[in-house]
């Protein structure tokens, strides 16, 4: 089936300003698009478009794109008040907080301000889109579309088929990834896609070995990294994820699989979401950023 991305004049909107948001907003903007950023604490979408002007401008002086192109594309970049200002979007990127009900609510009051045309994707990175799309008139239109973390930089993109989800509004989501340079799969919405199901154990047999005593988080992290060749070992990960999003991953493919033990959660991980001890974000997980 040959679908075409989505037209450069289509107006994308990007809900949450958070760590993911802010990602997906500046690809879409340096794509082409016109972008719309909300978030519902006050002044968090204009911060975040301060952030990525910032960013564009770093890129710009390293020679990675134009000085102009990274003035238009920030210029691309405007903060939404509520969803009434929404209403012209072409597609609308959720990546809210990773709770059904949250995600389903706010779902069901876009469809009453968007246009029949308009195509809705989920980041969600575990959260069945079934699921999330269960509450719409028109399930349809949405779909999973899965950003990894940093979005400007990692080239992988989800898109992930509901079971009401159109095959032609996957594709549609599948092309304009493409067009924005990502390298899109399609995925079909199982309990953590392909990439959350298969790094569980990553992160599992990793916070394993800790509660067991077999070595620290930095032992651990370097063995991961010289003999497995990997990027990052799963402590060093799981503090740029967020433990609350990382957690709330783990829960969801846990309940999604009627609690097989495989995917247990961790009380050290529970312990930390409980301190606030989140990772990066807020300075402190399993590393200290002060
Ligand atoms: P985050 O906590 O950094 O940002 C979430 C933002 O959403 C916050 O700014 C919050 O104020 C806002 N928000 C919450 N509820 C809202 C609502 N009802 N309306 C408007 N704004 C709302 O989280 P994140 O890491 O950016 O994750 C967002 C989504 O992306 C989650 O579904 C997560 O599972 C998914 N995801 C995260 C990663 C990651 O590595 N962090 C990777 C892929 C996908």
């Amino acid at each position: 089936m040959a679908v075409n991305a989505l037209p450069l004049s289509a107006v994308v909107a990007v809900i949450g300003a958070g760590a993911m948001g802010a990602g997906i907003a500046q690809v879409a903007a340096v794509a082409g698009h016109p972008v719309r950023l909300l978030d519902n604490r006050p002044g968090a979408a204009q911060q975040a478009i301060e952030g990525i002007r910032a960013q564009l401008g770093k890129l710009a002086d390293k020679g990675k794109m134009t000085a102009e192109a990274a003035r238009a594309a920030g210029e691309r970049l405007q903060a939404a008040e509520n969803l009434a200002q929404l209403a012209d979007a072409g597609l609308v990127v959720e990546a809210i907080v990773e709770n059904l009900e949250v995600k389903r609510a706010l779902f069901r009051d876009l469809e009453a301000v968007v246009g029949g045309h308009c195509i809705f994707g989920t980041n969600t990175s575990s959260i069945s889109v079934t699921a999330i799309g269960a509450g719409l008139q028109n399930a349809g239109r949405l779909a999973g579309l899965h950003f990894f973390n940093p979005a400007p930089l990692m080239a992988l993109v989800e898109v992930v088929s509901g079971l009401a989800t159109d095959a032609a509004v996957a594709e549609t989501l599948f092309a304009t990834a493409a067009a924005w340079g990502k390298t899109p799969v399609h995925a079909k919405s199982t309990p953590g896609f392909i990439v959350n199901r298969v790094a569980r154990p990553f992160y599992a047999e990793g916070l394993r070995l800790l509660h067991e005593g077999a070595a620290d988080c930095a032992t651990i992290d370097a063995v991961v990294r010289e003999a497995g060749g990997f990027r990052m070992g799963p402590f060093e990960l799981m503090d740029m994820i967020g433990h609350d999003v990382n957690f709330a991953v783990t829960r969801s493919v846990w309940n999604a699989f009627f609690n097989d033990q495989r995917f247990l959660p961790s009380l050290i991980q529970q312990e930390l979401v409980d301190a606030g001890f989140l990772g990066r974000k807020t300075g402190r997980g399993f590393y200290s950023y002060a």
